[in-house]
């Protein structure tokens, strides 16, 4: 088990937890499962260690890896502001 310390933010000790975590690669969106991270169960501030975080580039640099992936669709919306009638 890997001691991730405490939240850089508030200070509270970080849980270790599989977490999803999404990535921009160009304009696609990919989803990494089971991410190993410490979460801060205060803020939700979450940090991954060094080895994970180098783990993480190199599946994201797998193109065939990232090719062969099955895909999820995502909601898309729009950001909009309702502007009240004047
Ligand atoms: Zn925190």
């Amino acid at each position: 088990m890997y001691n991730y310390g405490e939240c850089e933010i508030c200070n509270t000790p970080l849980e270790e937890r599989n977490i999803q975590q999404d990535f921009w690669i160009k304009d696609k969106l990919v989803v990494i499962e089971n991410v190993p991270s410490g979460v801060c169960p205060q803020c939700g501030e979450k940090v991954v260690n060094a080895e994970v975080g180098e783990h993480i580039s190199g599946l994201l640099k797998d193109s065939k890896l990232i090719d062969k992936a099955p895909t999820i669709s995502v909601p898309l919306i729009k950001y909009e502001v309702e502007t009240e009638a004047l």
